[in-house]
């Protein structure tokens, strides 16, 4: 069974976390001569001499409400990657732990493991990009702390079946991340809804793709008030700027303006889907649940060069395990797109 305790760094258990003025009065009336701003105001604006709210209470009132979910399960962080790196600095004792990905997948979890020295085991997707759930679970050992599931996947478009992610989450002991940075693209229904059955479950998701705020840095964590509790306590104390916290806000009263372009970007790929999938040299147009399409094509590296000489940059990803010959292409405007599809039909 999964127990918080069982997985967590003895040294984190007992910290002491940094306690900051505004966590000590979290009063807004008053005189505030305790956290050394300056009282004048700032060169830059009137709003931006005092520390902000290091909990960002009413970012996560209003997203609590948009997701269905208690506010004390809600992680907000400078990017999704800081709920990616507060999980390797909890639970992950460098040179002993272990966590398992399965390529090909986002490369951030190989590098926070990397920095904390935390030892990587890969099993990777089938040839059609699903999970080997048997060989997943036949890899975790007891110093085993994570999964990590990023679903609808990076790089390879598709999302992974529910029944899958949730014999993970049943099965192993440690913490099943699930990543939905993309999940705004899907039609899956998202994984926050399984919180109440999972005490081991993490979602991540993100402002940076879909909401279009990826310059602001902000990103959400959800998961048991017990596992925010863990990353309240050793987050920097003012991760979140104030400048994004206000934008985040306002965009919380824009939910249309995103679906609307999220719509947008959907036609569009389906647009640049249909015009590779004419394409001779083309081999394969991989489903794609996200903003971007994988694609297997003849001389993939060649075209990617000569797309950069072009100025057209997308991704290579042909030396990737499991995607010889891909590229990842990001879904731009329509404008941008019919230069895409131009410039490809130019190469051979
Ligand atoms: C883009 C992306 C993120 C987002 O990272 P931020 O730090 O929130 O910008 C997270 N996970 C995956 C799989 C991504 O592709």
């Amino acid at each position: 069974m999964f127990t918080i305790d069982k997985i967590l760094r003895e040294n984190i258990k007992n910290i002491k976390p940094y306690s900051s003025a505004r966590d000590e009065y979290t009063g807004t009336e008053g005189i505030f001569l305790d956290a050394n701003e300056n009282p004048i105001g700032s060169v830059v604006g009137e709003k931006y001499n005092r520390y902000p709210d290091p909990l960002q209470r009413k970012i996560k009132d209003k997203l609590s409400v948009l997701k269905s979910v208690n506010p004390a399960q809600i992680f907000l962080g400078n990017g999704s990657d800081e709920g990616i790196d507060l999980l390797f600095r909890a639970f992950c004792r460098p040179g002993i732990d272990n966590i398992i990905i399965m390529p090909p997948t986002y490369g951030m979890y190989q590098v926070c493991a990397d920095i904390n020295d935390v030892e990587i085991r890969s099993v990777n997707l089938t040839d059609d990009y699903h999970l080997k759930v048997d060989e997943i679970l036949k890899a975790v050992d007891e110093n085993t702390k994570a999964i990590f599931v990023c679903s609808p996947n990076n790089p390879t478009g598709n999302s992974f079946v529910r029944a899958d992610i949730k014999r993970l989450l049943t099965e192993f002991e440690g913490i099943v991340v699930v990543d939905e940075a993309y999940i705004d693209f899907s039609n899956e229904e998202s994984f926050v809804s399984e919180l109440v059955n999972f005490p081991n479950l993490l979602v991540l998701q993100t402002f940076s793709k879909a909401w279009g705020m990826a310059a602001l840095r902000i990103g959400m964590a959800f998961a048991s008030e017990e596992i925010i509790k863990v990353f309240n306590r050793i987050k920097y104390p003012y991760n979140v700027n104030e400048a994004t916290q206000q934008l985040t806000l306002e965009a919380l009263d824009l939910v249309d303006k995103k679906n609307t372009m999220v719509a947008n970007i959907l036609s569009e790929r389906s647009v640049l889907q249909n015009a590779f999938e004419q394409m001779k040299t083309v081999k394969k147009v991989y489903p794609s649940d996200a903003n971007f399409l994988l694609i297997k094509i003849e001389k993939a590296h060649q075209l990617y060069n000569f797309l950069v000489e072009n100025l057209i940059i997308v991704r290579d990803r042909s030396k990737v395990v499991l995607c010889d010959d891909c590229l990842r292409i990001t879904i731009g405007t329509k404008d941008e797109n019919k230069e895409l599809l131009a410039i490809i039909k130019n190469f051979n």
